[in-house]
């Protein structure tokens, strides 16, 4: 290994590369920790070389020199996965790729773009030209476009835009494969699905092609109501009303201790509702909350959520919980988890009522293929590994589909099953299954290129 990688640092000339111990230490993480399970076996993981290409051109001489001396690589976005997914579990070299980050061309309804740009940056460029995003991660700000695509799902915005799967969100896909010789492969409509969520496994994700929509103006607002089931209740009838909404989410009131920024806009007293409302919609929304007999207490843009010193509505729901409530709380972890059709607010109190303290709750919508999505993403009291596959079995008898954020591979966190399609991708954009070795349960050693 030493001789290899000393061989392929030699090729790197003029592309930065490191391998101090704290570059490599940081670069070796993600966001896996949120999870005790995950971080008592990945904590100690290392790659032992980063190389950071700042072109295609610099890409594909990484890519063959990591083929030709049979290095593994595993690809880093903004670092921001919860599961490991950039975690490299043999070694080998990191590729960071956030210096690949041009924005190539904005047209109306479509963005080309590299890999690399962090989605936060990509965002502003496409609001320039009066667009915007169809969804983003939280983490926005640190996450890649390349990362979302191959290590997410969905985000604030899925609520109106669908998950990213969904047609048309994700229009195209350059990718370069990990040979001797690397190929360009371009793929355009569902067969994007071969790389999707596939944690880089099977190609180098260099350049995309987004669907976008005209820019709003959202205003973020806060709703209060006197009990969880009025909250739910509330955002489940909303969803008929025909309002342009971009973010729909129910937080209970033992975050309000999480969630000391919104100060008296989240007491401990009331569950809330946070929104993204389309400035047209909101007094129509205004009446809603009032009809299910609710209070707003904010409504204000962005720019006014920031001079107040409070938090924009997109960082209120999904992960981003998560992360409040371990900032102040080490004790949590979490769970992602999707209710059945249809929805029936009942059993979330059936299961607040069960999981008393050790559970804490909130809920998103979002749409998946045309229809309403919720999923819950509870905070969970860790109590052990044995504990936590006791719940995950208990809400699976409820009718719910875990997506286990406890596991490194794909198909044991989201996906379920080996994606053949994906797996008979990665034969021919990662022959020598070099790329994020461990990740895909679909590969074995056997299934590599002979030499
Ligand atoms: P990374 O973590 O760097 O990489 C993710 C995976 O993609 C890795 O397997 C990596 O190898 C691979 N990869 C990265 N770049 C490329 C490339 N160019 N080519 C091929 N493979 C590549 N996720 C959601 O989907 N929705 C959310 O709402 C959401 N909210 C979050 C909130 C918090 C607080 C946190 C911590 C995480 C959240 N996430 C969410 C997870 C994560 O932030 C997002 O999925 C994010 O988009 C990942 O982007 P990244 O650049 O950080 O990817």
């Amino acid at each position: 290994r030493a001789a290899a990688l000393a061989a392929f640092k030699a090729e790197m000339d003029g592309i930065r590369v490191h391998d101090d111990e704290k570059t490599l230490e940081l670069r070796s993480r993600d966001y896996f920790w949120y999870s005790p399970i995950l971080n008592e076996q990945l904590e100690d993981c290392r790659g032992e070389l980063v190389v950071i290409p700042t072109s295609q051109e610099e890409v594909f001489r990484v890519a063959s020199a990591a083929a030709r001396h049979r290095l593994p690589v595993t690809i880093r976005g903004g670092g921001t996965g919860n599961y490991g997914q950039c975690v490299p579990l043999d070694g080998g070299v990191i590729l960071d790729m956030t210096r690949l980050d041009k924005v190539i061309e904005i047209t109306p309804g479509h963005v080309r773009v590299e890999a690399g740009a962090r989605i936060s940056r990509l965002d502003d460029a496409v609001h320039e030209t009066g667009q915007e995003l169809l969804m983003y991660p939280s983490t926005r700000t640190l996450a890649t476009i390349g990362g979302f695509i191959a290590g997410g799902s969905g985000g604030i915005g899925s609520f109106r835009n669908g998950m990213l799967r969904d047609n048309d969100n994700v229009t195209y896909a350059r990718i370069v494969t990990v040979e001797p010789e690397p190929q360009i492969i371009e793929l355009h409509g569902e067969a994007i699905n071969k790389i999707q969520h596939a944690y880089g496994t099977n190609g180098i994700l260099v350049e995309v092609g987004l669907g976008l929509t005209p820019a709003t103006e959202w205003v973020h607002v806060a709703a209060l109501f006197d009990g969880y089931d009025a909250a739910l209740d509330f955002a489940t009838g909303v969803q008929d009303q025909g309002l342009d909404l971009y973010l729909l989410t129910c937080v209970e009131r033992r975050f309000s201790a999480y969630y000391r920024k919104l100060k008296d806009h989240f007491p401990a007293d009331r569950d809330a509702v946070f929104a993204m409302v389309a400035p047209a919609d909101l007094s129509r929304f205004r009446a809603e909350v009032e009809n299910g007999g609710g209070t707003v207490t904010f409504a204000l843009t962005k720019e006014e959520i920031h001079q107040q010193g409070l938090q924009p509505a997109y960082e209120l729901g999904w992960n981003h919980t998560t992360l409040q409530a371990l900032k102040i709380d080490k004790g949590w972890t979490y769970l992602q988890v999707a209710y059945p059709h249809p929805f029936d607010p009942a059993l979330v109190l059936r299961q607040m009522q069960r999981h008393g303290d050790e559970l804490f709750w909130h809920h998103e919508m979002a749409r998946e293929q045309g229809r309403v999505q919720i999923f819950a993403l509870p905070l969970v009291r860790y109590r052990g590994k044995d504990e936590m596959y006791a719940l995950i079995r208990e809400l699976e008898a409820d009718g719910c589909t875990i997506f286990d954020p406890h596991v490194y591979t794909i198909e044991d966190g989201g996906m379920k099953t080996i994606d053949d399609t994906q797996i008979a991708f990665k034969k021919q954009a990662d022959p020598y299954g070099l790329m994020n070795p461990g990740k895909t349960r679909g590969w074995t050693p056997e299934m590599a290129l002979a030499e």
